[in-house]
C-alpha cells in the first residue's frame, strides 16, 4: 500500500465502498489519514457485569446460547448472553440476523451498549462487539464518531481507518525537530495515529495540540512569506509634500481626529519607501476612513501617478466620486477625478478612457469595471481598495497585472478583524485601526420591535421624519415571495406610499432595477428630495447620507450580526441622535443573537461573536479552496496563534529550507495563495 493509493485497494474496500468514501471527498489512503473524528465517545472504562448500572456500559465477556428467530413479520431478534468472571447478561438485538453466525463462542470479546431494561428485562440491547485479540476501534476505548453521509456509518469508516492506520509511519514529519522541541509537541505520525485511535485523553489533547499547531503554523508562514516577498519587491516611491497636505486639511469642513491623522502620516511614511505600501485600514462604521484615503491619494496625484479607488458597488463608486471631487475641489485638483463604472453610456464611457490614457484623469474611481474595461494605468502608483474583503483575491491580482508593477496598496475594512485573523489571514498585511470616531457622534439606539408595535414605532419614526431627518428600511426580499415569509421591499413601498407614510415622499432602490434608476433615487436620497428610501441590501456598504438617522430593518432575524452593524452604520453619521431599529418577523422569532446587537456598538466585539457562530469564511469573503475551514485549531485562539506565528518567524529567521519540508512546502504554497490579499 502506498500513501496515495486507491482506497479499492484497502481490504475490505470495494467500488460501492469507494463511491460512498468518494462523497465525502475521501479518495486516497491519504484523504482517510487526515479525515478527522468530528467527536469522540468514551469507552474506555470497562466493567465488570456485576457492578453494572443502567447506561451506556462496556464489558470484557465471552458470548453463548446465541439465537436469533422471528417474533413476528419483519422482526427479527437475535438475544445471548455474555459472562465474566463477576456475573451474566442478556445481550440482544434487533433485526440483525447476521449476528448469531458471525459470533465466535468461548473467545473474549469487548461490548458496548446501552444497558437497559428491554421486554421486562435488563440487557445489553444492540451491542458493539469486538474480539479483544483484534485491535478494538468501536469498543472499550475512546472511540472515534466521524462524519458521516448516506449509506456510510461512522462505524464502518472506523474499521477501514483501522485497516489504513500503520500507513501514517510512511508519512514525513511536516516541522523541523527543533520546532517540535521548543513547542513540546509530539510527532506527526503518533500524533495521526492517537487523533483516530487514542489511547487515552491525555495522548488525544497531544495529537489534537500537535495538528491544531500544524495548521496555524502553515497559516502564519504563508502570510509571512508573502510578506516578505513584498518586502522585496520594488515600488515607484511616492515622497511626502507637507505643504500640500497641509493645505488639504485647510479646506476641511472639519478637524481631522487623532487616529486619521496617524493612519495618514503612516502610509505616507510607508509610500515613500522602495517597496510597496501594503496597509489595511480598519475603521468602523462611520469612522471616516474616505477622507483618509483622499488624503493618502493626492499625494500620489501630485506627483503624476494614478491611483484606481475601487468600490464593491456602482452606487458607492459614484458617491465615492463625488466625495472626493468635493474634498479636492478647493485645491484645484477635481478635474483630475474620474469615474468608471459599468453603468456609464458608451461614450462616457470612451470618454473616460480617453482621459485615463492621456493623464489628465489621476485618480479613478470604479467597480471591477476598472479591471474588466480596456484602461491604460501604466503609471498607477495606488490602488485603494474599499470594503476589501468584498474583492476576491483574482480580481485584485487582476488589477495589479494590469499596471505591470505592485502599486502601493491601501485596503479599506469597515469590519472589524480580530486579532487572531490580523495574525493569520492578514498577517501578510500591515495593520492600521481607526479606533476613534469623530467627536461629534453619538451612540446609535438600537431597538428590537415586535410586530405588534409597529403603530406605534411608526409614530415615532413620523415625528422624526417632520424634524427634517430621513430614514432608511431595510427589506430581506425585493418582491413578495410564495416561499418565505418576508417582507418585501414593493411591497413596504407600496404600503408607504398609499397608507403610513403618505405625507412623505418615498423611494424604492433595489438589485434589480437599472443602474441609472439606482443612481437616481439615491442622488434623490441624498439631495433630500426624498424623506424615505426603502431598499435592500444593496445600501449596506458605504452610503453616506449623513442627515438620514433611522435606520428600520424588517425580518431582522434573517441578517448576520456584522450585516446589521453596517446596516445600522449609515446613521448616526452626524451629529444627530441615530435609531436602528430591528423589527422581528414575529413575536416569537428568535432575538436572542440579535440582543446581542442592542446592547453592543462595538463592531470589534460583535465580529469576534460572528467569526465564533458563523466561521471566517461567512464574514471574511469567499476563500476558494475552503482551506480556512481548520479542522482541528479554532481561528479565535490568539494564544495559539501567537505561538505558531513566532516560529514561524524563527524559521524564517533561521533560514531553514523549506524544500527540506516537502509536506510543509507544499501546504504553505497553496496557501500563500490564499493568504495572499494583493
Ligand atoms: P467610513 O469610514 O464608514 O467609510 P466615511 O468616510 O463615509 O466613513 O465618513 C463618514 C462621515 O463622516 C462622512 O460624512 C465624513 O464627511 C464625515 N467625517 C469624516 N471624518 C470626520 C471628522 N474628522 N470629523 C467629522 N466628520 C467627519
Ligand atoms: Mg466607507
Amino acid at each position: 500500500m502506498q500513501l496515495h493509493d486507491k482506497l479499492e485497494i484497502v481490504s475490505g474496500v470495494g467500488p460501492a465502498l469507494a463511491a460512498k468514501f468518494a462523497q465525502l471527498n475521501l479518495y486516497t489512503i491519504q484523504d482517510l489519514l487526515f479525515y478527522f473524528p468530528r467527536r469522540y465517545d468514551d469507552y474506555s472504562n470497562i466493567q465488570p457485569i456485576k457492578a453494572l448500572q443502567p447506561g451506556v456500559v462496556t464489558i470484557r465477556a465471552q458470548i453463548k446460547d446465541i439465537k436469533g428467530r422471528y417474533v413476528r413479520r419483519g422482526m427479527h431478534i437475535t438475544e445471548a448472553v455474555a459472562s465474566d468472571s463477576s456475573g451474566s447478561v442478556r445481550l440482544t438485538w434487533f433485526n440483525q440476523p447476521y449476528r448469531e453466525d458471525q459470533t465466535k463462542r468461548g473467545q473474549d470479546y469487548f461490548i458496548t451498549g446501552t444497558f437497559a431494561m428491554s421486554y421486562q428485562r435488563l440487557a445489553i440491547t444492540n451491542p458493539s462487539i469486538e474480539l479483544v485479540s483484534d485491535f478494538p476501534v468501536s469498543t472499550a476505548r475512546i472511540v472515534p464518531v466521524y462524519r458521516e453521509t448516506k449509506g456510510l456509518k461512522s462505524a464502518q469508516i472506523r474499521r477501514v481507518i483501522r485497516n489504513v492506520i500503520p500507513m501514517v509511519d510512511k508519512l514525513n514529519e511536516s516541522l523541523p525537530a527543533w520546532v517540535l522541541k521548543e513547542q513540546g509537541l509530539i510527532g506527526r505520525a503518533q500524533a495521526l495515529h492517537q487523533v483516530h485511535f487514542p489511547d487515552d485523553i491525555k495522548d488525544l489533547e497531544e495529537a489534537r495540540a500537535r495538528l491544531g499547531f500544524e495548521e496555524v503554523f502553515e497559516l502564519t508562514l504563508a502570510a509571512l512569506l508573502n510578506k516578505y516577498e513584498i518586502l522585496n519587491t520594488k515600488t515607484l516611491k511616492i515622497p511626502f509634500k507637507e505643504a500640500l497636505a497641509k493645505e488639504f486639511v485647510g479646506h476641511l469642513p472639519f478637524t481631522l481626529t487623532d487616529a486619521q491623522r496617524k493612519a495618514v502620516w503612516q502610509m505616507y511614511l510607508d509610500m515613500q519607501k522602495a517597496h510597496p505600501m501594503n496597509r489595511l485600514l480598519e475603521g468602523d462604521v462611520g469612522s471616516g476612513k474616505t477622507v483618509v484615503a483622499t488624503m493618502v491619494a493626492l499625494m500620489a496625484m501630485e506627483q503624476g501617478f494614478q491611483v484606481a479607488f475601487m468600490a464593491p458597488t456602482e452606487l458607492l463608486a459614484r458617491q465615492h466620486a463625488e466625495t472626493i471631487h468635493a474634498l479636492l475641489e478647493p485645491l484645484g485638483y477635481a478635474d483630475q477625478v474620474g469615474l468608471l463604472v459599468g453603468g456609464l453610456k458608451p461614450n462616457q464611457k470612451k470618454l473616460a478612457q480617453e482621459h485615463i490614457a492621456d493623464g489628465s484623469v489621476r485618480l479613478i474611481v470604479g467597480t471591477h469595471a476598472l479591471i474588466q474595461e480596456k484602461v491604460d494605468m501604466h503609471k498607477l502608483g495606488l490602488v485603494v481598495i474599499d470594503e476589501q474583503h468584498r474583492f476576491g483575491v483574482d480580481q485584485r491580482k487582476a488589477l495589479q497585472k494590469k499596471a505591470g508593477h505592485m502599486p502601493h496598496v491601501l485596503n479599506m475594512t469597515a469590519t472589524p478583524i480580530p486579532r487572531s485573523l490580523a495574525l493569520t489571514l492578514y498577517g501578510e498585511m500591515d495593520v492600521t485601526v481607526l479606533d476613534a470616531k469623530p467627536s461629534n457622534r453619538l451612540p446609535i439606539k438600537t431597538e428590537l420591535c415586535s410586530p405588534h408595535s409597529r403603530k406605534q414605532l411608526y409614530s415615532k419614526l413620523e415625528a422624526e421624519l417632520k424634524s427634517g431627518r430621513q430614514m432608511f428600511v431595510v427589506c430581506p426580499l425585493i418582491t413578495d415571495s410564495a416561499m418565505l415569509q418576508a417582507r418585501s421591499a414593493e411591497q413596504v413601498y407600496k404600503e408607504f406610499t398609499e397608507r403610513d407614510f403618505k405625507q412623505f415622499k418615498v423611494g424604492l432602490l433595489h438589485g434589480k432595477q437599472k443602474a441609472e434608476d439606482k443612481n437616481r433615487v439615491m442622488e434623490q436620497f441624498v439631495k433630500h428630495e426624498l424623506d424615505i428610501l426603502v431598499s435592500t441590501t444593496v445600501i449596506e456598504v458605504g452610503v453616506d447620507v449623513p442627515n438620514a438617522t433611522v435606520m428600520l430593518i424588517e425580518n431582522a432575524e434573517r441578517f448576520g450580526l456584522a450585516q446589521i452593524h453596517q446596516l445600522r452604520g449609515r446613521v448616526g453619521r452626524s451629529h444627530h441622535q441615530g435609531y436602528c431599529y430591528l423589527m422581528l418577523s414575529d413575536a416569537k422569532a428568535p432575538s436572542q443573537r440579535l440582543r446581542a446587537l442592542a446592547g453592543n456598538q462595538d463592531g470589534f466585539a460583535l465580529a469576534e461573536l460572528d467569526l465564533e457562530l458563523r466561521g471566517p469564511g461567512a464574514i471574511y469573503g469567499t476563500f476558494q479552496h475552503g482551506q480556512l475551514d481548520l479542522r482541528i485549531a479554532t481561528l479565535t485562539d490568539v494564544k495559539l496563534i501567537t505561538r505558531a506565528r513566532q516560529a514561524a518567524q524563527d524559521v524564517i529567521d533561521k533560514g531553514e529550507n523549506l524544500l527540506d519540508y516537502k509536506e510543509l512546502y507544499e501546504h504553505v504554497n497553496a496557501l500563500r495563495a490564499v493568504t495572499n490579499l494583493n
